[in-house]
């Protein structure tokens, strides 16, 4: 079986311990490489490695210009790759290889964007209401930054961290998640080939409670960037204020998708099935609560049914299966709960409501594509994320019942709204408690546009503009152009 070993300080090398543990292909639910398993030892080399070339050598001397050309030159290569890099992550996470090759052929351009904007971060010279004194204020890194990366879009989430932090030059230390390493242990090969100095990224492997949690308690480390799910980021915020680091906070979501009876019927239905079975529903923006106007229920929820009793479920590599395994056993464990729990709370199951056994799932994860209507917003099916292809349809009376039911949710990531009326869609954008709102679309996200949550989705934004501030600190400098500076003890 083929090793993966950690990437520190510019070199692979073993764990400390030299453990190992295993990586599964969730389409045959086997184990398919080994993976480092670091400890706080190893957590402790890596942000050492990361320190050292931030005070140190030769990241700290190159101009923000030289630093938006490696970043470029990452670009090109990960888009050299992106077809290896999509059937990697296939294997080891169970994703569509449609999906994958979108998102890989897509993520060059994170790259690109933080690479033109690295030497465009300007400070300001402040008019200060002082005679004799120059005020400016700089942009500085705030040091050696923590990637802390989920298991549902390994590199894509990498990126959209790595990217911004390595454009405010920061050094970073990488900790994907136990479950889906190898596609970021290959990418940082990547790093090093554009020609990132040794240390300036570093790749520790191993489980969130050995080497995520030291990485997150560690002195030296100023900045944590995780996305996951919510209870570990609450673990992750406590333990980063001993430290006072700065943190982003990239959490779960239970988001509505709203369809009004005036919407585009064929368009809604579209987006809601997509909403909730792409990836397999496991994203944090999975589309899981649909929240459909009285008077077209009935209608909507038959042509909702006609398409998702299409998907064709499968092996994840060919480019003909449209939903895929779930990506853990674990995870498929508590899909099927969820299951169970909706059932018990008396949802009414429309589709699925189990394991998958059509012959093409073979021995891999798979959950059926499942719909429950008559779902009351205080279940917990309709409260709790289930990160799996489960949907619970709510009816609402108006657009004031809407909004209400939309936000009476403890998450606030996305939303999606459904409508011809151009005022009701402002008005709902207005209302929504969400980072982001979608009208007549779903899913979007860009390098572009900023991401994150409103309540326990999270704490700060990913991509865009907003991103560079995550990794910069503020400094204002004061000069005196010449003023004497008088006895202290006699007032003026
Ligand atoms: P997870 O929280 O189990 O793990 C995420 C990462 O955190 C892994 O690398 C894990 O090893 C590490 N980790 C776990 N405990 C830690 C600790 N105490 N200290 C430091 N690191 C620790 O999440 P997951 O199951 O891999 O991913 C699914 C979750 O991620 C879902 O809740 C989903 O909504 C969320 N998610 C959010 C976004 C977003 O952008 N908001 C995107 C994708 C996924």
């Amino acid at each position: 079986m083929q090793r993966y070993q950690m990437y520190i300080g510019g070199k692979f090398v073993d764990a400390s311990a030299g453990e190992w543990f295993e990586t599964f292909n969730p389409f045959t639910g086997q184990p398919w490489a080994q993976v480092a398993r670091g400890n706080a030892k190893d957590a402790d080399r890596a942000v050492q490695a990361a320190h050292q070339a931030f005070t140190e050598g030769p990241w700290p001397l190159l101009n923000a210009s030289q630093r938006g050309k490696l970043l470029h030159r990452l670009g090109d290569l990960v888009a050299r790759e992106a077809k290896r890099l999509a059937e990697l992550e296939v294997r080891d996470n169970g994703k569509l290889i449609a999906e994958m090759q979108g998102q890989l052929n897509y993520l060059p351009q994170w790259f690109y964007y933080y690479g033109g904007l690295a030497d465009k971060i300007e400070g300001a010279a402040i008019p200060l209401d002082k005679k004799g004194f120059l005020n400016y204020t700089r942009h500085e890194p705030v040091g050696v930054a923590v990637a802390i990366t989920p298991w549902n879009s390994p590199l894509l989430l990498l990126g959209w961290k790595l990217a911004p932090a390595l454009a405010a030059g920061c050094t970073v230390v990488v900790k994907p998640s136990e479950h889906t390493s190898v596609s970021t242990l290959e990418f940082v090969k990547l790093v090093e080939e554009a020609g990132f100095p040794p240390g300036v990224v570093n790749v520790v492997t191993g489980f969130g409670q050995d080497v995520g949690s030291a990485l997150v308690e560690h002195p030296l480390v100023r900045k944590i960037a995780f996305t996951g799910s919510d209870v570990n980021g609450r673990a992750i915020y406590e333990a980063a204020a001993k430290t006072f680091k700065r943190v982003t906070l990239e959490l779960g979501g239970k988001s509505p998708n709203i369809v009004f009876a005036d919407a585009k019927l064929e368009d809604a239905v579209n987006g809601a099935v997509s909403g909730i079975f792409a990836a397999t529903g496991q994203t944090c923006i999975a589309g899981s609560r649909l929240l459909l106007q009285e008077s077209i229920h009935d209608v909507f929820v038959e042509r909702l049914l006609a398409l998702a009793k299409t998907a064709r479920l499968g092996d994840p590599s060919s480019v003909d299966t449209q939903v895929g395994p779930v990506t853990t056993r674990a995870q498929y464990d508590k899909v099927l709960h969820y299951i169970d729990v909706a059932r018990g709370e008396g949802a009414k199951l429309l589709l699925g409501g189990g394991a998958a056994s059509r012959p093409e799932c073979g021995s891999g994860w798979f959950v059926e594509p499942t719909v429950f209507a008559g779902v009351q917003n205080r279940m917990r099916i309709a409260q709790e994320e289930v990160f799996g292809p489960v949907l619970s349809i709510i009816k609402f009376k108006d657009e004031d019942e809407a909004v209400a039911i939309a936000n009476d949710v403890r998450f606030g990531l996305g939303a999606g709204v459904w409508t011809s009326d151009i005022g009701r869609a402002i008005r709902m954008c207005e209302r929504i408690q969400a980072g982001t709102v979608w009208v007549n679309t779903y899913r979007a996200v860009s390098y572009l546009s900023p991401f994150g949550g409103y309540k326990d989705s999270g704490i700060g934004r990913e991509n865009g503009m907003e991103a560079m501030r995550e990794y910069l600190q503020v400094k204002s400098v004061w000069i005196n152009a010449g003023a004497a500076t008088g006895n202290p003890f006699v007032l003026r």
